[in-house]
């Protein structure tokens, strides 16, 4: 029997911008190459939340959409909490990231909760953070990106950056963090999109939604010239 993972989109109807989907589109080709049958389950405003995710991606959004997505984020919080506190892998861009945080306060200083999975707040500013952007990361080394934002991310001491930027601004304009790594969740600021160029993330969620469903993963060697050709690219390219 095949085995198959369940990827569920979070909003996409409200939070997919500057090539989000991309994320998703690279997650189910791999998670195919690894062997797995693949199924995409889009949730949005209403929805009944789906009874066996096993990745969980979000993308980014204009801060009107975070604003009409935000009672429903209210509604599953403590779903996609014990998601999160029991190990299922999640990929949060951007303006769900501002989210996955304990509140945003927009530009107008209207408050947006967030769900509280990373113990960050985020508050908006009238500069916009936008460019190539790289940093060094613990867990998945170089990273490569493009930022687009202007709400600026400040973390409590207690939680994990997923790295230090080497180029580019980041979280804020202030401590050179980038991005919050709590259990197998992921945020990051990185459009552009992120895992075309950056597979080692792909295959690290993929991997640990193997193990929890099916207790192991054995990978299969993918080719990743043509990734490897696009991060260079695109490590050349200025602010
Ligand atoms: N609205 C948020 C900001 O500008 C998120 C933007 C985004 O998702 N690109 O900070």
């Amino acid at each position: 029997m095949t085995k198959k993972l369940n990827i569920v989109q979070l909003y996409p109807n409200d939070m997919n911008i500057y090539g989000d989907w991309g994320n998703v589109l690279v997650l189910k080709k791999r998670t195919e190459q690894h062997g797995f049958q693949v199924e995409i389950i889009n949730y949005n405003i209403g929805d009944d939340f789906p009874t066996d995710p096993d990745i969980i991606i979000g993308g980014g959004g204009q801060d009107s959409g975070q604003q009409k997505i935000q009672s429903d984020l209210q509604r599953i919080a403590p779903t996609l909490r014990h998601l999160a506190n029991s190990g299922t892998p999640m990929l949060m861009v951007c303006g769900l990231y501002q989210l996955f945080g304990r509140k945003f306060t927009t530009h107008k200083g209207e408050v947006i909760p967030g769900i509280g999975v990373f113990d960050a707040d985020t508050i908006g500013g009238q500069k916009r953070l936008i460019g190539n952007i790289q940093m060094q990361s613990r867990q998945f080394g170089l990273i490569i990106g493009y930022e687009n934002h202007s709400g600026q991310t400040y973390l409590a001491d207690s939680i994990e950056p997923l790295g230090e930027v080497t180029l580019g601004e980041g979280n804020n304009t202030s401590d050179k963090t980038e991005g919050a790594v709590f259990n197998n969740v992921i945020g990051t600021y990185l459009h552009g999109s992120l895992l075309p160029k950056n597979p080692k993330i792909a295959d690290f969620l993929i991997e640990q939604a193997a193990r929890n469903k099916y207790g192991d993963f054995t990978p299969t060697k993918i080719n990743d010239d043509l990734a490897e050709k696009a991060r260079q690219a695109a490590a050349k390219r200025p602010r």
